[in-house]
């Protein structure tokens, strides 16, 4: 059994990690501040024997003995990086220090959940790990690109001078059940709109586009990313691209909803178009996702459909 940490480990895609690592056998650490996620996600995990649950913000040095740690820890929604973004730039930086600190003195292995924000507004398309990227570093959105950038660094550089064990994976959009219901991204945004029967807010013209990964599939190339000789960058998503608007309008289908699109300004620095190329990760991990959009979406549909129905959403 391997003593694991996950940081982040009460927010969406940390609680599907969690509940995924206890179900193959792992002792899991699950570390969170709660600032987006929520003991909801993780309660069933609760009682589990091989499961301690630590509130602590990653922004201060945290010691435990461990083989493994998972870095999640970092709003990933637009809305709450921008909320405080001093504290996102110092989450990505001083938590990806702090981590390697641990990770060093532990002789750990460290997996950083990086980004596909990394890339910016991409000239290149699809993007492959190879593109430096187009990121706007004074922007409404750098805490959170240049800050995951940095950390990527970091990564590398404690590597490279340290040896530390380091893995990195750059996630493209996933979507799926315990995204907060206040989580503003369009995928929860969309259908909680749709199931309301409330106007669905469509930012800009819906051209630009975003390829959607469904969480089972991510969390399976997470962890094998994490047990595999690679070191990384390695790209985790799901290439089918589709319209924001394609989206909105394959939700009110599939929701039966009488809701209205209403057209909203454009935030700034809004990637015009996003897909992944995961040659790398089929190549190195085996890995592709198998579970299409319509599936996804239905999945979670329903999960939101029960939350909408319950006060306060538990
Ligand atoms: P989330 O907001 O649901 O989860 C983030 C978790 O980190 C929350 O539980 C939050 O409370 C916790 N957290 C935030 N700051 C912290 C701090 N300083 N100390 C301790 N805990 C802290 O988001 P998510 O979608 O589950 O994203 C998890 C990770 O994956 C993030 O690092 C994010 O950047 C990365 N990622 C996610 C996506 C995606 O599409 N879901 C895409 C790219 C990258
Ligand atoms: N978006 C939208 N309406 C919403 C929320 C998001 O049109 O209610 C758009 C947003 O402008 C972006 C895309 O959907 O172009 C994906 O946004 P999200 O916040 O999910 O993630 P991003 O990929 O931008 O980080």
């Amino acid at each position: 059994m391997k003593s694991i940490l996950v940081t982040g480990g009460a927010g969406f895609l940390g609680s599907h990690l969690c509940e995924y690592l206890l179900n193959k056998g792992e002792h899991v650490i699950c570390l969170d501040n709660f600032f987006t996620g929520s003991r909801n996600n993780i309660v069933h995990l609760i009682d589990h024997k091989n499961f301690e649950l630590v509130r602590h913000d990653i922004t201060m040095p945290y010691y435990v003995e461990c083989d493994q740690i998972y870095n999640l820890a970092c709003p990933a929604s637009p809305i709450h990086y921008q909320y405080n973004a001093i504290k996102t730039i110092k989450t990505c930086v001083l938590g990806m220090h702090n981590m390697l600190g641990l990770a060093k003195r532990l002789n750990a292995r460290l997996l950083q959940a990086s980004t596909s924000e990394v890339y910016g507004d991409p000239l290149e398309h699809p993007q492959k790990e190879s593109y430096w990227g187009r990121v706007n570093p004074i922007g409404v959105r750098s805490c959170y690109d240049e800050g995951k950038r940095a950390a990527e660094t970091m990564m590398m550089d404690y590597h490279r001078q340290n040896k530390v064990d380091i893995r990195i994976i750059r996630i493209f959009n996933t979507y799926g059940p315990r995204m907060a219901l206040q989580d503003g991204r369009v995928v929860s945004n969309f259908i909680i709109q749709a199931l309301g029967n409330k106007d669905i807010t469509m930012y800009g013209d819906g051209s630009q586009t975003r390829s959607f990964c469904y969480v089972s599939d991510l969390i399976e190339g997470m962890v094998r990313a994490m047990n595999q000789d690679y070191i990384g960058p390695i790209n985790l998503g799901n290439p089918g691209e589709f319209t924001i608007l394609e989206l909105a309008k394959k939700i009110i289908e599939m929701t039966g909803s009488s809701s209205e699109i209403v057209y909203r300004e454009l935030p700034k620095d809004d990637p015009v178009k996003r897909r992944p190329d995961i040659s790398l990760a089929q190549e190195k991990l085996s890995w592709a996702p198998s579970v299409p959009l319509s599936d996804g979406l239905k999945t979670t549909i329903e999960y939101y459909r029960k939350m909408c129905s319950i006060p306060n959403g538990y």
